[in-house]
């Protein structure tokens, strides 16, 4: 069972379909037909995931994933506001902690939410907000616990604070119903859902600097020949996860109840569900008491294809667990497993 979908997902064969049938004609090019098409195709996926997520498609930019998305948000308002003061957490993905410990390098002026509540909300940036802070960054999900944070609250208190905020959502598209009309900054990645990788998007405001420099496509803010085929193909996967969003989360829902009746079923006492509200139903982290985590994924990989936290951190222990107040051993019984909706698992329920 392939039970690693946070790491990434199989492309759905819709996806696959469109992908193969794109135009393959460079979208700036003029005078002839095919790039005319292309253009048109483009420009018509960029404003089926802008209509999706209800916003000015004018303001998506196309990047080559996630990552990069963070750090064209992050970098790009640093270069505009080098004086101001950021906030985040500590539970951020590493294209955004690693952002903000480069920028602090450099000089930026960064703050830590430190609390051991399951849940960040505004609560916990309040205290930490200064007259010159300008950026607080909080993702939507967290990729190892499945932990929603409260960002709609949180974007709606700094707007009033007239404080920007952005939030990484690579982990919430398609698994929670989000208002994405709040957040002046977000970044998403195809490969999270069922999309081809290579391919992520940013929704920017227009007051970030370029990260990539170049040619003039996508306005000047992203340099660069348009992937055709992964644009497309990354906008039926925006469809599909957010055209019946619903009917998804019931899917999975059903999917975590198969799981954790399978798991404990099979491990009894020995199972600890490590959070098991206010977080996705597609992300389940367990514990398995007295089995290093590492051992039982290679001696179990016939069976559970899974990882121990991130896949981006696989060597080191996991800081977001960390911050959490989890224990050394606790960390390293620590397996996270993420469901797909469109696998069937059909195990025997008792
Ligand atoms: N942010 C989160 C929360 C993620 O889970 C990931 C992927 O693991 C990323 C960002 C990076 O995405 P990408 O692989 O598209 O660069």
């Amino acid at each position: 069972m392939y039970l690693d979908n946070a790491a990434t997902t199989k492309i759905h064969p819709e996806v696959l379909k469109v992908m193969h049938n794109a135009p393959f004609a460079n979208y700036n090019a003029k005078y002839y037909e095919e790039a005319e098409d292309a253009k048109k195709t483009i420009n018509n996926a960029i404003k089926t995931m802008a209509e999706l997520l209800c916003v000015d498609y004018k303001n998506l930019v196309i990047t080559s994933g996630a990552t990069e998305s963070n750090n064209f948000i992050i970098k790009g308002f640093y270069q505009n506001y080098p004086k101001a003061h950021f906030i985040t957490s500590k539970r951020e993905h590493k294209s955004v902690l690693a952002v903000f410990e480069y920028l602090e390098s450099i000089g930026a002026d960064v703050s830590y939410i430190d609390t051991l509540d399951e849940v960040i909300t505004f609560k916990h940036i309040k205290p930490l907000i200064k007259g010159n802070t300008k950026l607080v960054s909080i993702m939507s999900v967290n990729n190892e616990t499945g932990i929603i944070n409260d960002v709609e609250v949180i974007a709606q208190e700094l707007q009033r604070l007239g404080i920007k905020f952005h939030t990484d959502a690579v982990q919430a598209l398609g698994k929670v119903k989000l208002d994405y009309r709040l957040f002046d900054y977000v970044s998403f990645s195809s490969h999270k859902i069922y999309g081809p990788k290579g391919i992520g998007l940013a929704v920017v405001d227009r007051e970030i600097q370029p990260l990539i420099h170049g040619s003039d496509q996508q306005h000047g803010y992203r340099a660069g020949t348009l992937a055709n085929e992964l644009i497309v193909g990354f906008a039926k996967a925006f469809e599909l996860a957010l055209g019946d969003i619903a009917k998804n989360l019931i899917k999975y829902q059903q999917q975590r109840e198969i799981i954790t009746r399978f798991l404990t079923d099979n491990l009894g006492e020995d199972l600890i569900i490590n959070f098991n509200e206010n977080n996705v139903f597609n992300i389940i982290s367990i514990q398995i008491k007295g089995e290093m985590n590492q051992t039982f994924l290679k001696e179990n990989h016939e069976v559970i294809k899974a990882s121990t936290g991130s896949s981006c951190s696989v060597t080191a222990p996991s800081y977001v667990l960390k911050d959490h107040g989890f224990s050394d051993e606790a960390i390293r019984q620590t397996i996270r497993i993420s469901l797909s909706i469109y696998d069937e698992y059909d195990m025997e329920i008792s």
